[in-house]
């Protein structure tokens, strides 16, 4: 079907003290309309960079983006005016963040920043935009939003920010929320309710979500498809499902071994040896050959491409073949 999001080739290089870091090294992935696509990956895959780059939100200097386009709606979003640009992510699209204590104004209450959107993009009057936050609140589950309309937001707890959050994302009626780790700082529990909520909102409003984890278990249940990154890099993409019953790369297959299941108590944690490269020192061939249990010669030399692993799927591993059917 039509993208709502179409990523393709996107570069972004950072300069630091040791070089040119390549934090995004050809990254492509589309979102649909309605569907949900989870990034995956550890910290300095660039996955977040990613993200910031698609929003037009990347700090600069000293990150650039070197090359690829953001293809949202129609329009490859890197060609527009920065006017522009700010106007789409005003109205079409909007971001989540993990710390929503940092993210919101500590000095204005939930209602002033909520209703401060509707008065800003949508001409309201202090008063409307004071009872349509009132509503939004309501709506993302926030008990009794009327008498809290008033407060500041370090007066809600982790979860309740969070949900705060999500209305400030919603305010303006957005066709693409990114969501970077929105759980990640909360505790397990209300990890699972904010995720339901997120879930919930995405399939009544038909969105597109991206949500950005490190941590598989989060998107097992909310995500359609999966992308993998590592290095910058995706190396694999592939349906939710089939993702978890059988994985076409090393890296994912490390990842999954790695999550504990309650079903398997005591079942020893394969963790995946060694770190993630430097991403100014990125390895020749395959980036996770100095960690990947699979690897030959071949790897060392040959970047891989993502092969097609099946319908919907694709795989950066020379091997994927072998990978999905279990040889190890
Ligand atoms: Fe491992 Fe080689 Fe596949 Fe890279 S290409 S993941 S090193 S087997
Ligand atoms: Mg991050």
């Amino acid at each position: 079907g039509t993208a709502l999001l179409d990523v393709r080739d996107l570069r972004v290089e950072f300069r630091t003290r040791d070089g040119v870091a390549k934090a995004v090294n050809g990254v492509s992935y589309r979102v649909a309309p309605g569907q949900t696509l989870a990034v995956l990956g550890e910290s300095g895959s660039g996955k977040s960079v990613t993200a910031q780059a698609v929003m037009g939100i990347l700090d600069s200097p000293p990150g650039r983006v070197t090359g690829g386009e953001v293809v949202f709606q129609g329009r490859d979003l890197l060609t527009l005016r920065k006017d522009e640009r700010r106007r789409v992510r005003g109205a079409k699209m909007a971001m989540i963040f993990q710390d929503a204590l940092s993210a919101l104004n500590p000095v204005l209450s939930v209602g002033a920043q909520l209703g401060e959107m509707f008065q800003v993009h949508e001409g309201m009057s202090r008063k409307d935009a004071r009872g349509r936050a009132v509503e939004l609140m309501e709506r993302v589950g926030i008990p009794a939003a009327r008498e809290r309309v008033g407060d500041y937001p370090h007066q809600f707890s982790g979860g309740m920010r969070q949900r705060i959050m999500i209305a400030m994302a919603l305010a303006l009626g957005p066709d693409l929320i990114i969501a970077d780790e929105p759980t990640t700082a909360l505790d397990v529990t209300v990890q699972a309710q904010v995720m339901d909520l997120l879930a919930e909102l995405q399939r009544e409003l038909t969105m597109g979500l991206i949500l950005i984890t490190h941590d598989l278990g989060v998107v097992a249940d909310v995500a359609d498809t999966i992308a993998v990154m590592y290095a910058g890099r995706i190396v694999e993409t592939a349906p939710v499902h089939q993702l978890y019953r059988a994985p076409a790369h090393p890296y994912t297959r490390g990842l999954l071994d790695s999550v504990p299941r309650l079903d398997q108590k005591g079942r020893r944690l394969y963790a995946i040896k060694g770190m993630p490269p430097s991403l100014t020192a990125i390895p020749p061939g395959c980036p996770f050959h100095p960690r990947c249990p699979l690897a030959q010669d071949i790897c060392r030399t040959d970047p891989p491409p993502l092969y097609e692993a099946g319908p919907g799927r694709a795989s950066a591993c020379h091997f994927w073949k072998e990978t999905l059917h279990g040889a190890r």
